[in-house]
C-alpha cells in the first residue's frame, strides 16, 4: 500500500503540468467554437492522440497508478479545459472500462484498440445502458439479448437513449436484459462490433451544455453479434445467472453488492471532473474580481465579493479531498462503508454547479454572456448532478448504506 501523503509525487506533477498544458493550449482555446457548433471535436480529439493522451496506454497508466489519484487528477486537469471536449476524449475510457471491468483477456485485446484507432484514424466509443423508461431504475432496462444457440449468435433488440457517442462509435458496449426475472442481476454487456446491420443512431439530442460532446439514442433492431461478443463469455454468465436464480429462492438480497461496488469506485472520476470544471469557473471569478473596478476600487475589495470567492475555494478542495479520498481507497480495496465514492460525486458536482453560479455573479452581465467562458462552464455544471447517478440517487446509496436500510 503506498504510504498516505498529500503531494503528488515528481511523476504526477509532471504529468498533471504536461495534462494542463494541453488543456490550456488545444482544449480552452477551441471550447467555445465547438460549444456553438454541437459536434465532436475531431481535430481536438486527433491532436490528443498525436500527443499520447488520447490512447488506452495513457488511461490504463493513470488507472493503475498506486495511490488511486491519477485518473482524479487527469480528469480535474482535461475538465478544467473545456468539459464538453473533454468528455469527448475521455469518453471512450468509459466504454473501455466497462469492457476492461467484465471482459476476457482476448476481447480486452481484440476490441479496445478498435474503440480508439490511430493517430492517423481516431475512433470512439459508446457506453450503452439507459433507455427511455430506464434512467434511475436501471432494473427496468427493456433492451433484450437472446441467445440463438443454433448459430451461437446474440439477436438484440431495443432503444438505447442518451448514450454519448452513440451511433458515431466504432464500437459500442450495449447492457441488455438476458433473464427478466431476475431484475439488474439478468443482465449483461454485450459489445457490437464496427458495422453491425441493424445498430443505427436514432434522435442526436440537442443539450444544455457540453455540447461538444455528442449525445443519440442508439437503435437496435435485430441486431445479430456473434457468441464472442458476450462480454466475459457464456460459461460466466450462465454460472453468474445460477448464482441469482439461487440468491432470488432464498429471498430478498442486501442493499450491498458488487455492482454497487464498482459505481462506488468509478463516481469519483466523476467528481473530478465536477471539480475541474468548477476550478476553472472559480479562477476566472479571482482573475475578473481583483481587475475590475466599480467605486474606484477593485470589487474584490468589497467582503460580499471576497468572501464569495473564499467559499468558492474552499469548497472546492473540500471536493477535491473527498475525490482524493474516495479514488485511494477504491485502488487500495478499502470497503466504502459509508458509500465514500458517492459522497464525493454528490459534493463535487453539487459545487460545480454552485462555484459556476457564483462566477456568473461575481462577474456581473459580463458573466450572463458568451464572451466570457462562466456561462459556458455553468450550463456545463449542471450534467454533474444527473449522469452516472442523479443526486437523489447519490443521496439514496449514502442512507442506505449508512443505514442498511432498503430506503426508496
Ligand atoms: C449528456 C448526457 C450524457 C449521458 N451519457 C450516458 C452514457 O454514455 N451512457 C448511458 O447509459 N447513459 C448516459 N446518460 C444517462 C444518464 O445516466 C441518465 O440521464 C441518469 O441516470 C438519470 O436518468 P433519467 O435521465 O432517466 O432521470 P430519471 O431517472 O427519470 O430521474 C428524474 C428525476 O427523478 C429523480 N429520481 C428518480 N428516482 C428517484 C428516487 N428513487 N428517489 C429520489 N429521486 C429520484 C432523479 O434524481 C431526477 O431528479 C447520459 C445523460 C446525459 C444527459
Amino acid at each position: 500500500m503506498a504510504e498516505f501523503t498529500m503531494e503528488l509525487n515528481d511523476e504526477q506533477k509532471e504529468v498533471r503540468d504536461w495534462l494542463h498544458g494541453f488543456a490550456a493550449d488545444v482544449i480552452r482555446p477551441a471550447a467555445a467554437e465547438w460549444d456553438e457548433r454541437e459536434e465532436t471535436p475531431w481535430p481536438v480529439i486527433q491532436e490528443a492522440a498525436k500527443v499520447g493522451i488520447y490512447s488506452l496506454d495513457f488511461y490504463a497508466q493513470q488507472y493503475f497508478d498506486a495511490t488511486g489519484l491519477g485518473i482524479p487528477m487527469a480528469m480535474e486537469e482535461l475538465f478544467w479545459g473545456d468539459a464538453g471536449i473533454a468528455l469527448s476524449i475521455v469518453g471512450t475510457g468509459l466504454a473501455a472500462v466497462g469492457v476492461l471491468a467484465n471482459g476476457t483477456e482476448e476481447q480486452i485485446g481484440t476490441w479496445i484498440p478498435q474503440m480508439y484507432g490511430d493517430a492517423g484514424d481516431v475512433k470512439v466509443a459508446a457506453f450503452c445502458s439507459s433507455e427511455p423508461d430506464a434512467g434511475s431504475d436501471v432494473a427496468s432496462m427493456r433492451t433484450r439479448a437472446v441467445y440463438d444457440e443454433a448459430k451461437d449468435e446474440w439477436v438484440i433488440n431495443g432503444t438505447k437513449t442518451w448514450a454519448t457517442n452513440g451511433g458515431i462509435a466504432n464500437v459500442h458496449v450495449v447492457v441488455a436484459v438476458v433473464d427478466p426475472d431476475l431484475g439488474s442481476k439478468g443482465h449483461a454487456s454485450f459489445i457490437i462490433p464496427p458495422g453491425t446491420p441493424g445498430c443505427s443512431q436514432g434522435q442526436k439530442f440537442k443539450k444544455h451544455g457540453i455540447r461538444a460532446s455528442h449525445t443519440a439514442e442508439v437503435i437496435l433492431d435485430d441486431v445479430r453479434v456473434p457468441g464472442s461478443c458476450l462480454l466475459g463469455g457464456k460459461e460466466k454468465l450462465d454460472e453468474r445467472l445460477a448464482r441469482a436464480r439461487e440468491k432470488a429462492k432464498q429471498g430478498g438480497e442486501r442493499v450491498k453488492n458488487a455492482a454497487m461496488a464498482t459505481f462506488e469506485a468509478s463516481r469519483p472520476a466523476v467528481g473530478a471532473m465536477a471539480v475541474g470544471t468548477a476550478r476553472a469557473a472559480y479562477e476566472v471569478a479571482l482573475d475578473y474580481a481583483t481587475t475590475r473596478e466599480q467605486f474606484g476600487r477593485p470589487i474584490i475589495d468589497n467582503q460580499g465579493v471576497a468572501f464569495q470567492l473564499a467559499d468558492m475555494r474552499t469548497r472546492i478542495d473540500a471536493a477535491r479531498l473527498l475525490v482524493w479520498r474516495a479514488s485511494w481507497m477504491a485502488i487500495n480495496g478499502k470497503p466504502f462503508t459509508a458509500a465514500e465514492g458517492s459522497m464525493s460525486k454528490l459534493f463535487a458536482s453539487e459545487t460545480a454547479k454552485k462555484v459556476t453560479a457564483q462566477a456568473i455573479q461575481i462577474l456581473g452581465g459580463n458573466g450572463y454572456t458568451r464572451e466570457y467562458p462562466v456561462e459556458r462552464m455553468h450550463r456545463d455544471a449542471a450534467i454533474y448532478t444527473i449522469f452516472e447517478g442523479t443526486s437523489e440517487i447519490q443521496r439514496l446509496v449514502i442512507a442506505r448504506t449508512l443505514s442498511g436500510m432498503p430506503i426508496r
